[in-house]
């Protein structure tokens, strides 16, 4: 296979893309209030907004969505998803639900609790608003290497820093702390994966203190391949055995299938309490629909039924993951400051250190944003002040987040290294004229702090 470098799949489906002037652009940004999100799809060339339900389905995928059994209840198609997920998880009790979120909402009613201590490496940010609106309380103890988006040395950087997690348990107290969740690969600092080693332990932590320790796995194949290539002891086992082996270690999985799925819509709740898998069925009638379908038509099981083991072939992860890795080395050429070493999903640039000369509260990484969408097109997403930023509860103070990024999330075969060359080219550009950008306001946010950027307005300073 020395030759064989190129994409393992070929092109037999197209989809056409709008090219349009600056101008034009710049009239789009102004309507949205220079929110990305608020961006139509159609005035957008490269959408690297997020990578989540963006994947080309393969031929096999879309032959296995005509065979969708749309039964009300009990259909085949859940029986095929049902048994690649008992496979490839080693779980016995599948729930699946019409997206990740759902999943998080029926995990976080049946495990978070109020005035009570969520630990997690990073929680996404689903789970940390459906916790802020149960008044759990979302503490992020990911290592500090994953906080600082210059220190390349670290293999595992999503890793949870486990010597915290002992300190919060004996500090507020076990009966403190309802949940451990264990986010991987870790998206908020930059796609980084969790070492096997660090799961087994947080496990282990978990079990002493007889905590329920979960795996929020949207993207449990890409941190499998990490672990295959980086971890030592693991170069010759295949993904699916890395796969079983991180998943002996937790009690509950939630899952984007959006996300390593490669489809388009679904999600998933897997466990290995049976107790916990009656209640999660009686939520799922209750907001999802029948347990057999939990949100999803049969066609949407079929092709998910089939993602799954696309999305752990050795080749297409070894496509995958170097394809987000040659983005990164070529903003890396250019001097352009990113998360390193480049994660599994995305390109996170640092709002920071890319516009020096604009202050944190003025919104370094949504102003790159918006210069990224006017130069070139390429739409991304802020994971900074506006993300992550909260307000203290008692002085309500803006409280700024650590990490300040714009991610760049790539698609799961969808775009050529040429559409990366666009970005690359355009942060470029932007990076040598980067004294010439002022910052951001925020004139318009939602009430719950850790969802607001996906509505919030701007105006330019
Ligand atoms: C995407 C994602 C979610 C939420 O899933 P949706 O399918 O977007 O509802 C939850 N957790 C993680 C880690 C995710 O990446």
């Amino acid at each position: 296979m020395r030759f064989m470098t190129a994409e393992p799949f070929r092109i037999k489906m197209v989809e056409n893309l709008k090219k349009t002037t600056k101008a034009q652009r710049q009239e789009f940004l102004k309507e949205a209030g220079y929110n990305a999100f608020k961006v139509k799809a159609e005035n957008v060339y490269v959408d690297c907004i997020t990578d989540s339900g963006t994947s080309a389905m393969s031929t096999e995928q879309w032959a296995a969505m005509m065979k969708g059994d749309e039964s009300y209840a009990s259909c085949k198609s859940f029986f095929h998803l049902e048994a690649s997920v008992q496979d490839i998880f080693g779980m016995p009790f599948v729930q699946p639900t019409h997206q990740g979120r759902a999943a998080d909402l029926i995990m976080a009613n049946l495990y978070a609790k109020k005035g009570k201590y969520a630990i997690g490496n990073m929680h996404f940010d689903t789970f940390r608003g459906n916790a802020e609106i149960m008044g759990a309380l979302a503490a992020d103890l990911v290592i500090d290497e994953g906080l600082d988006t210059a220190s390349a040395a670290h293999p595992f950087k999503g890793n949870m820093d486990t010597a915290k997690v002992t300190r919060l348990i004996a500090e507020k107290g076990v009966e403190n702390v309802s949940v451990i969740i264990m986010t991987i690969t870790c998206n908020n600092n930059g796609g980084q994966p969790v070492s096997m080693q660090n799961i087994r332990e947080t496990s282990e932590i978990a079990k002493e203190f007889n905590i329920p320790f979960i795996i929020d796995c949207a993207r449990y194949a890409e941190n499998a391949y990490f672990i295959q290539q980086r971890e030592p002891g693991y170069a010759d086992t295949p993904i699916i055995e890395i796969a079983r082996e991180m998943f002996s270690y937790c009690e509950t999985a939630v899952m984007s299938s959006k996300k390593d799925g490669l489809v388009n819509m679904g999600g998933l709740f897997v466990t290995r309490n049976e107790a916990i898998f009656a209640a999660a069925q009686q939520l799922t009638i209750a907001r999802e629909g029948f347990i057999t379908y939990g949100g999803m038509s049969g066609r949407d099981l079929e092709a998910l039924a089939v993602g799954l083991y696309e999305g752990i072939d050795q080749d297409y992860l070894e496509y995958r993951i170097n394809q987000v890795k040659y983005l990164g080395d070529r903003l890396k050429e250019k001097g352009i400051p990113i998360v390193e070493p480049t994660g599994g999903h995305g390109v996170y640039v640092d709002g920071r250190r890319f516009f020096p000369n604009i202050p944190q509260h003025e919104f370094p990484s949504q102003r790159l944003v918006v210069a990224l969408y006017e130069e070139a097109g390429v739409r991304c997403v802020e994971l900074g002040a506006c993300a992550f930023g909260s307000k203290d509860p008692v002085t309500g103070k803006d409280v700024m987040p650590a990490l300040e990024i714009m991610r760049i999330g790539i698609s799961r075969r969808v775009y050529t290294n040429n559409h990366l060359d666009v970005i690359a080219e355009a942060l470029g550009y932007i990076y040598e004229n980067r004294d010439s950008y002022k910052g951001m306001k925020l004139v318009y946010e939602a009430e719950i702090t850790s969802l607001r950027h996906f509505t919030a307005g701007f105006e330019m300073l």
